[in-house]
């Protein structure tokens, strides 16, 4: 699948759409993004993780992590298509944990996976406890790199799709001086 068909499969599913809407930190973008609208489909989950599991194929990755929650459904699928061991971090207390009797050993070549990075804080998190367990980062591979390849976290940093998102202050936005209304991309989706 091309990066194109890709692309028109976030746009078919309503993960990604063009509008004016109001971002969670409150600025405003000409883009309304939520991943996790392409995951919900078993066959979009399953071609758009191939592709992650497909780079890093030959790479003897043993164990796959991901960041909850977001990371969880991509690193699943990407661990059943590699045939190795998944496992999760989550926040306890603010700090990223590994946890549920999960475990890295010393010398363990581990690939971190997550949905979408836009500032690669949590994945940056997750790399540290591989460091402090002697384990070994292969790589980090996501569905979408939304900071365009501004950042980057693994020597081998692998994205199905790139995309930069322009955001703005309610005050300084283009589309709010023009008039435009605010969508609900939740409504514009069912449409
Ligand atoms: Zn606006």
């Amino acid at each position: 699948m091309s990066s194109s068909t890709m692309l028109d499969v976030f746009k078919s599913t309503g993960a990604l759409l063009d509008g004016h809407f109001k971002l969670t930190s409150g600025r405003h973008s000409n883009t309304y993004f939520q991943c996790a609208k392409v995951l919900q489909y078993p066959e979009h989950l399953t071609a758009v993780c191939s592709k992650i599991a497909e780079h890093f194929a030959n790479m003897g990755v043993e164990t796959v992590i991901s960041p909850a929650i977001g990371g969880i459904v991509v690193g699943t699928e990407v661990g059943r298509q590699l045939g190795v061991k998944t496992i999760f971090a989550e926040r306890k207390d603010g700090i990223m944990t590994i946890r549920r009797g999960f475990s890295l050993e010393s010398n363990e070549r581990v690939l971190v996976i997550e949905d979408v990075i836009t500032t690669g804080g949590s994945v940056a998190e997750v790399i540290e406890l591989i460091k402090q367990s002697g384990a070994l980062l292969v790589g980090v591979g996501s569905v979408v790199d939304r900071s365009n390849g501004r950042v980057k976290l693994a020597h081998d940093h692998f994205s199905v799709l790139s995309m930069e998102v322009v955001s703005f202050t309610p005050e300084e936005c283009p589309l709010c001086k023009k008039g435009f209304p605010i969508d609900a991309p939740g409504s514009r989706a069912n449409r």
